[in-house]
């Protein structure tokens, strides 16, 4: 018969839930992970900056990733969605989509967060391969180019600081009334930086890859990099659900050592951590 009571379940088998297995399963216990195979960055084509899988795509990371742990007798992997958890006196009850209950004694969430996409037509084709988020994770492929930045206010202010010096050329569009002051960003550069307040409606690309940005008044930008800061809400409804402390950015409270406000409930990676990246997943899945 197939087990369903386990030492640990891990909600999310990408980065950090892949990570968190494989020290689990290598501390003797007995853990599956449940993951429906949607991580964040899945439409991005090179993924960058984690070290020893510089430039591979996503999912070439994640696929190693499972490699390493399902060598493990200890550790299963169920492709499957969760669709409700519920604490007990004994741990977690955990349902699939399939209808299978699970228990155990942990759980710990690895389930990512969803950004929130503007209704901007095109910007979704575009989202991780020419509109991206994160200057560490792709701005030095596109160093040197004319570059955009979808955002407002102090977000603007603190994407502008940062690449500034990455471009000669540097257009912010506020999408409405810019709400921040251009003097109030970091230029040590002196790159060129101008405001366009012009409500964004379309975006123009090829295979995800910009070609122009069009405004409410038919006018357009040639542009071929775009940076968006995207406000996001967390992957799965659980943490909130079994009480944790979501804090006011969003993320599920956790100490060091990733336990949430509820005990035996853990949480790692993207939903409880604002530094986003492959890197910190993992290493909070290994905490
Ligand atoms: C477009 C984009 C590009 C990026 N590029 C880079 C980069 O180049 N370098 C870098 O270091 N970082 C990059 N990042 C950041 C990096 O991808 C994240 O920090 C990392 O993926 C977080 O890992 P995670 O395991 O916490 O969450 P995720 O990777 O998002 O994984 C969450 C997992 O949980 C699963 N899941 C969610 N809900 C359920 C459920 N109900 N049941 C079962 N499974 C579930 C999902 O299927 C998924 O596999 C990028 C992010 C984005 C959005």
């Amino acid at each position: 018969m197939k087990r369903t009571n386990f030492d640990v379940i891990i909600i999310g088998g990408s980065y950090a839930g892949s990570a968190a297995a494989l020290a689990l399963g290598r501390a003797m216990r007995r853990v599956m992970v449940l993951d429906n195979n949607d991580p964040c960055n899945r439409n991005t084509p090179h993924s960058h900056n984690f070290l020893t899988h510089d430039g591979r795509a996503p999912s070439e990371i994640t696929s190693a990733g499972l490699e390493d742990i399902l060598k493990y007798p200890t550790i299963q992997l169920n492709k499957q969605q969760v669709v409700n958890v519920t604490k007990n006196k004994m741990g977690f009850e955990v349902i699939t989509e399939d209808g299978t209950s699970y228990s155990c004694k942990k759980l710990l969430l690895a389930s990512g967060i969803r950004d929130i996409h503007p209704s901007i037509e095109g910007f979704s084709d575009c989202w991780g391969i020419s509109v991206i988020h994160c200057p560490y994770c792709h701005g030095y492929e596109v160093r040197g180019e004319k570059t955009a930045i979808l955002a407002n206010s102090v977000a603007a202010v603190h994407m502008a600081s940062l690449i500034a010096h990455w471009t000669s050329e540097l257009i912010i569009l506020t999408n409405g009334k810019p709400e921040f002051d251009i003097s109030d960003i970091s230029n040590e550069n002196n790159a060129a930086i101008s405001i366009i307040e012009k409500r964004v409606v379309k975006i123009e690309h090829t295979n995800g890859y910009l070609n122009k940005v069009f405004f409410e008044d038919s006018s357009h930008l040639g542009i071929s990099t775009m940076y968006a800061k995207l406000s996001f809400e967390q992957k799965t409804p659980f943490a909130a659900l079994l009480g944790c402390t979501i804090n006011e950015m969003g993320y599920v409270e956790v100490d060091d050592f990733k336990r949430t406000s509820v005990k035996d409930l853990y949480a790692a990676g993207d939903n409880s951590n604002m530094a986003r990246s492959v890197a910190a997943a993992v290493a909070a899945g290994t905490m």
